[in-house]
């Protein structure tokens, strides 16, 4: 800023807000001899600075969630009430992911001043059962792509009626509960009209930032951008209170983006878990459900202060807003995109299979090899299993090649979907060297280069089975190797979300 406004001394005063084009000129600086006017255009441009340093700082989009799930102590159902009405004073909305049974325990136990309360935020869905076994990740685990999509669907659906029902709205987003995530579920929110992915794990992730991953916008996996206040200890919210302030200041500088922030509504008021009833794979029946332990009310209203509190202070933030799930998409771009460089995709392609952020867009593998293919890229789902090359000439001769790239657009067109592999006659390329060999072909040589494929995008998924399904809920060692390697093939719909 010192470097800048002795700089300022210099520039040419014909061009007074073209501050990037700063020019040196003698003739300039001796009309500005006097004292006075050299100190009122300092003044001037500090406050041009200043006024440009605002402009130029972006939005931090804080997301404030709550998991609210426990449909064993009535409490819990208090806390909710007590949060959305202390939020409402201070004028900001939350989001609710509620589990479909606890909607059907508050319509149940006649709790239409929460459900009036919760509704006047923005309502989420959080599972239909959240911890009653089998969990999501536990019976996806050994199914397919599409076989698990539907079975996900048929357990599922019910709860998202419930939600409409209770509530009057399709939930906004959905958030797997615990750590029990599978990509198979992407598929069938979209089927169920949910648009955003709303939860935090380590299964996918980039930039701790916001993502398009399975046709949807994704806040997880958000690393130094999840702040979470302790509830227990008021003696460190200062220390949550620095790591926002660091987390929003590095926001700001990169021209926006977005905070998560959850609790429970049912930790305000209890001391452990409901849900450890279920613990280690246990289903005990309705009959044997054990109340979780509560809060002393000094307790809980220190937990009720601690919210209040980390809101009031992100609040006082002039560049934050707090945003529901469902104000989400309208404030990032479309993950739709058109391609108007098919030489800047095509050189990017031949190299590395993953997204590219380019000036006129963000696109995914997936919308490269559309593109490639000469279709209009639209969102469409990785393949459903990991294919395989068979081919092993380095040239496929150029009418075999073109006979190949109409019948993968056309398996892309008829399913939505890539293909685990394109047929080369009798044998066949995997996706990835498909993808590699297109995006290098010239279109015209009499035979094409066969070329080994980079699926680079496989590098946000997570590698270690075990330590990201941990979860007190799953069977003890449970591990899901099965679930990322299906992660790795939605990979290809994998690219950050830009804000508008
Ligand atoms: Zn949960």
């Amino acid at each position: 800023m010192v470097y800048l406004l002795d700089e300022a001394m210099h520039l040419d005063v014909t061009k007074p807000f073209a501050l990037r084009k700063v020019k040196f000129s003698k003739q300039t600086h001796s009309h500005f001899r006097t004292l006075g006017r050299n100190l009122l255009l300092r003044l001037l441009f500090a406050l041009l600075l200043l006024a440009a340093t605002l402009a130029a700082k972006g939005p931090v989009y804080v997301v404030l969630w709550f998991d609210t799930e426990d449909y064993i102590e009535p409490a819990a159902d208090d806390a909710a009430l007590r949060i959305a009405m202390e939020l409402e004073k201070l004028g900001v909305r939350a989001t609710f992911k509620v589990v479909g049974e606890k909607a059907r325990v508050l319509e149940a136990r006649d709790r239409r001043d929460v459900i009036r309360a919760l509704s006047r935020h923005d309502i989420g869905y959080h599972s239909n059962f959240h911890s009653i076994q089998p969990t999501p990740a536990l019976y996806l685990r050994d199914m397919g792509w599409l076989d698990g999509a539907a079975e996900f669907e048929r357990r599922e659906r019910p709860g998202v009626a419930d939600i409409q029902r209770i509530f009057g709205v399709t939930p906004s987003c959905y958030g797997q509960p615990g750590s029990s995530w599978a990509p198979q579920t992407y598929r069938a929110l979209l089927r169920m009209g949910i648009p955003v992915y709303l939860d935090e794990a380590e299964q996918v992730g980039l930039d701790d930032q916001p993502f398009w991953f399975g046709g949807m916008l994704n806040v997880f996996h958000m690393g130094r951008n999840l702040i979470r206040p302790s509830l227990d200890d008021e003696s460190r919210l200062a220390e949550t209170f620095a790591k926002f302030d660091r987390a929003a200041d590095e926001l700001e500088a990169r021209g926006g983006g977005v905070i998560s922030t959850y609790f429970h509504p049912t930790e305000f008021v209890t001391s452990a878990f409901w849900d450890l009833n279920f613990a280690k794979g246990a289903n005990p029946e309705r009959s044997q459900w054990k109340n979780p332990p509560r809060r002393s009310a000094e307790e809980s209203e220190r937990c009720y202060r601690i919210l209040v509190r980390y809101v009031e202070h992100a609040k006082a933030r002039a560049s934050v807003h707090f945003v529901t799930a469902r104000q989400l998409p309208l404030l990032y771009e479309s993950a739709a995109v058109r391609v108007t460089d098919r030489a800047q995709i095509a050189r990017h392609m031949a190299e590395r299979q993953t997204f590219l952020v380019t000036d006129a867009g963000v696109f995914s593998a997936a919308d490269m090899l559309q593109a490639l293919l000469g279709m209009d890229p639209v969102t469409v789902e990785g393949p459903a299993a990991p294919g395989e090359t068979t081919l092993h000439e380095t040239e496929i001769p150029r009418a075999a090649f073109e006979h190949a790239k109409t019948d993968a657009a056309g398996f892309i067109r008829s399913s939505h979907r890539l293909p685990a592999d394109v047929w080369v006659g009798s044998r066949k390329l995997a996706l990835a060297d498909f993808a590699a060999t297109l995006a290098a072909d010239d279109g015209t040589s009499p035979a094409v280069a066969v070329r080994k494929g980079n699926p680079e995008m496989q590098k946000y998924i997570a590698t270690d089975a075990t330590r990201t399904f941990d979860w007190p809920i799953h069977p003890e060692g449970f591990s899901a190797p099965q679930l990322l390697d299906m992660a790795r093939l939605q990979a290809w719909t994998l690219k950050p979300a830009r804000l508008k």
